[in-house]
């Protein structure tokens, strides 16, 4: 079996059902976590198993896991308060992976949570969905309901000792709440700004308790390394990383979607195979390749391989892995001008560079845009880059608004010269 995430979903049929799942060996994976092996050996597996957090960042799953403090024999408190949450507020402009696994075999998530909940011994779960995201939410909530029935969430899992209560919550709406520790103060009802990190959440995060924040992909992946073995789960990479991964594309590509793929699967494959190439009449110029938030790519970097370290030695980030493409007849500088719009509007203002650094980003590529600019500005622009980057904010929103810009000046300096010295622009030049 080599697509185990979306092995259910079919095209003639809306959505995987508790029966459709577990034709599939659903839940056998919980079943053998809770029967077969103690907290931390499930912890182990998916470390060995070499699973990264799906959301962006690439964290080793089974890592986190063991970070959060465990009772020892000996201690006074054997059954401290743990949390597990979900973080399925899937904002990062051009993706929409979690979404689909969501919507089509909920199941699989609600799986993935119970496994992790026994690893970290969590007895409340919690999934922050995206508000946008009705029919997901209308689909877990009805899983849910069928896993409390069949005895796979709530009192005495699977007749064992362990109990799990899983809350769906519902997001009012800002991507800031996809950034984990906003995302806490979030569910705690307070404004949803970054926390100072460290503490990382594992020691101190929902309510101050050891909580572990996974992406709803990251989670889905887990009931198949427990239920079909770590070594076979190290075999479904093709590169350094292991398992599958929801590659995606969007832009003028002939067939735009999602594919899952073994790690480390080229980008040209992804693009020239499954997204069908460029449409008629178009050329590549570069690409995003894992959301807004991550650097420029180029037609020469089609046959770095997906996955995390190789993307980064190329200059950027894999990110969510939904590539977006930039084509020869879209402007560079308008596609930069409308992803730092986005992330202007959506800055928490907590932290003075994002705050003020994102609005006059902005307001200096629209000056460029509408015939006000100055080379200088060019200066400015590569300033903010270093101003809003890693380590001068609270949170990765500035820094990773500031991925395409760095890169669009690196590559497409032209394009924005054009228009200070030509009033010229891609279109208009042909
Ligand atoms: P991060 O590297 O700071 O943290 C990643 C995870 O590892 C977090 O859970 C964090 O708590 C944990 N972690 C990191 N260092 C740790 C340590 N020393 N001890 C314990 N835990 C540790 O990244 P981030 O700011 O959480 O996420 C940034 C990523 O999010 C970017 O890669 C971006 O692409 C992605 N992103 C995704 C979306 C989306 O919709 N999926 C939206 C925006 C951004």
């Amino acid at each position: 079996m080599d697509r185990p995430l979306t092995q259910n979903i079919k095209a003639d049929r809306p959505f995987a059902t508790l029966s459709d799942y577990l034709k599939t060996g659903g839940y056998q994976g919980l079943a053998h976590a809770i029967n077969n092996l103690q907290p931390k050996e499930v912890q182990q597996w998916v470390r060995d198993a070499g699973l990264r957090g799906r959301g962006g960042a690439g964290f080793n799953t089974g890592l986190k896991w063991s970070l959060v403090p465990m009772p020892e024999p000996n201690d006074a408190d054997r059954n401290p308060t743990h949390y597990l949450v979900v973080n399925g507020d899937e904002m990062e402009p051009g993706t929409f992976k979690d979404r689909l696994l969501l919507e089509k075999d909920p199941h699989q998530l609600l799986e993935g949570i119970a496994i992790a909940a026994y690893a970290i011994q969590a007895q409340t779960a919690y999934i922050f969905l995206r508000g946008e995201y009705h029919l997901a939410a209308e689909r877990l909530t009805h899983a849910l309901e069928e896993a409390r029935t069949q005895g796979y969430v709530g009192e005495h899992l699977l007749h064992s000792d362990f109990s799990l209560q899983i809350h769906l919550h519902t997001s009012a709406g800002r991507y800031i709440c996809g950034e984990e520790s906003a995302l806490l103060n979030a569910l705690e009802g307070k404004r949803a700004t970054p926390r100072p990190k460290p503490p990382f959440a594992v020691v101190s995060g929902l309510w101050g308790k050891p909580t572990v924040v996974n992406n709803v992909e990251t989670l889905c992946n887990v009931p198949h390394i427990l239920h079909y073995g770590v070594e076979w789960y190290r075999s479904l990479g093709r590169g350094e990383d292991k398992g599958t991964k929801l590659f995606g594309a969007s832009g003028r590509v002939k067939r735009p979607g999602l594919w899952e793929l073994p790690m480390g699967t080229p980008i040209r494959e992804i693009l020239e195979d499954h997204a069908g190439g460029m449409q008629d009449g178009y050329k590549m110029r570069g690409f995003l390749p894992g959301g807004a938030s991550t650097d420029f790519l180029l037609p020469e970097h089609l046959d770095v391989p997906m996955e995390y370290d190789a993307v980064a030695k190329a200059g950027s980030r894999m990110g969510t892995g939904t590539i977006i493409v930039l084509d020869d007849q879209t402007c560079p500088v308008q596609m930069v001008l409308n992803l730092e719009q986005f992330f202007a509007q959506e800055s928490c203002g907590w932290c003075t560079p994002c705050r003020d650094g994102l609005p006059w980003t902005v307001t200096l590529l629209k000056d460029i845009i509408e015939g006000r600019g100055r080379l200088e500005d060019l200066d400015t622009l590569a300033g903010l880059t270093r101003m809003l980057g890693p380590g001068n904010t609270f949170c990765a929103l500035a820094p990773g608004a500031m991925e395409p810009l760095q890169s669009a000046l690196k590559y497409f300096r032209a394009d924005f010269e054009r228009y200070i010295c030509c009033g010229n622009t891609i279109l208009e030049s042909g």
